[in-house]
């Protein structure tokens, strides 16, 4: 954990918990324990109680745990049911009564599990999305964690491109590119590496194959780094050994127009609809709206796709300090498809670009 922040993000859960109706809360979901407590074992739970924070975890993460956890955070190492015993610990604490778990992430049989320890299932409240709200408004280390995975997966992608000819599959590229990643020190491939060429760039979350380039390819590359836990996540398309034709060319640049603008007008403040309009507006009003199905973009952080939702459903105001991702695409069943994506920090003197933002047509030939 680079800076410990355990106390005061430890805190800020704390106030809301009045709001929640709750005097403690159980945090199961994996990237909240991490921001909660620097723990990042993938066996764990923390229980965030008024008076102090506990992980519950087995013998396995002693020594991980003690390493990593930051000073407001108590280990509590148990050999066996780990529920059982958070269980334990939350009918325990004085004055705490109604103790709130999270609903996205505790599966049934782990609230049964929890019951066991404490006192039947009635003490228990569900709450949703409580440490999530927090984790939207980036501190400036996680922004430049962030900026960190962005830079490094640029330049995986340099490295990579040198090497990208007809005759290669979808899958050489792939490896190639997280060899490049993970040579920068990325610490791991947040999603799985997209790779999809000619027809098949048309597929807006399409598998990496084993189809063989072809010369004047689309080829669409939607990859991921990973630095202090926070993720960042680009895509690129290039044209594969020849120039792009006329129609390539006007595709690519109605995608590449539509991100510029939407990347260097977003704000903090506008809703996450007006966000995503930025890009649709000029897309429709260029006759093609129905090539772009999905959303412009979401937040990014410990998770790959977190809020905020730069969607047409999301009202909310886009939170100061949220880092998101801007990428708008069109596709053609068929033929192909293009995309382009960057991660875009909305600070308070607007929106700061954190990866390269190379968005010009690239023709490897
Ligand atoms: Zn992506
Ligand atoms: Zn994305």
């Amino acid at each position: 954990m680079p800076a410990d922040r355990t106390a005061a993000r430890r805190a800020a859960l704390v106030t809301r918990f009045a709001d929640l109706q709750v005097h403690g809360l159980i945090v199961s979901h994996l990237p909240n324990i991490r921001y909660l407590t620097g723990f990042t074992g993938t066996a764990g739970v923390a229980l965030v109680l008024p008076e102090e924070t506990v992980l519950v975890t087995d013998f396995r993460y002693r020594t991980q745990a003690q390493e990593e956890l930051g000073a407001a955070v108590r280990v509590d190492i148990v050999a066996a049911d780990v529920w059982e015993r958070v269980g334990q610990l939350a009918a325990s604490g004085g004055g705490v009564d109604r103790v709130g778990y999270e609903a996205q992430a505790l599966t049934v049989a782990d609230l049964e599990r929890l019951a066991r320890g404490g006192r039947g299932t009635g003490r228990w409240a569900s709450v949703t999305g409580a440490v999530e709200a927090l984790r939207v408004s980036k501190e400036p280390g996680e922004v430049a964690a962030i900026r960190a995975a962005a830079v490094l997966a640029g330049e995986a992608l340099s490295a990579t491109m040198g090497c990208i000819r007809p005759g290669l599959s979808e899958r050489d590229v792939a490896t190639r590119l997280e060899a490049e990643l993970r040579r920068r020190g990325s610490e791991w491939h947040p999603f799985p590496t997209i790779v999809a060429s000619g027809p098949r760039s048309a597929l807006p979350h399409a598998r990496t194959s084993d189809r063989r380039l072809e010369r004047g390819d689309w080829l669409l590359l939607d990859f991921g780094a990973q630095m202090d836990g926070y993720c960042a996540d680009l895509t690129r398309t290039v044209v594969v050994g020849a120039r792009a034709d006329e129609r390539q060319r006007a595709v690519y640049h109605l995608v590449r127009d539509a991100q510029l603008v939407a990347r260097t007008s977003l704000r903090a403040g506008m809703s996450g609809r007006d966000g995503d309009a930025l890009a649709r507006s000029l897309i429709d009003a260029r006759g093609f709206g129905d090539a772009f199905g999905h959303s412009l973009g979401h937040g990014l952080g410990l998770e790959v796709h977190e809020a905020p939702r730069l969607s047409r459903a999301n009202e909310q105001p886009l939170p100061l300090h949220a880092v998101v991702t801007v990428e708008p695409g069109a596709y053609f069943p068929g033929w192909g498809g293009v995309r382009l994506e960057d991660d875009v920090y909305l600070g308070p003197a607007g929106p700061e670009l954190l990866s390269d933002g190379d968005t010009e047509l690239r023709e490897l030939v």
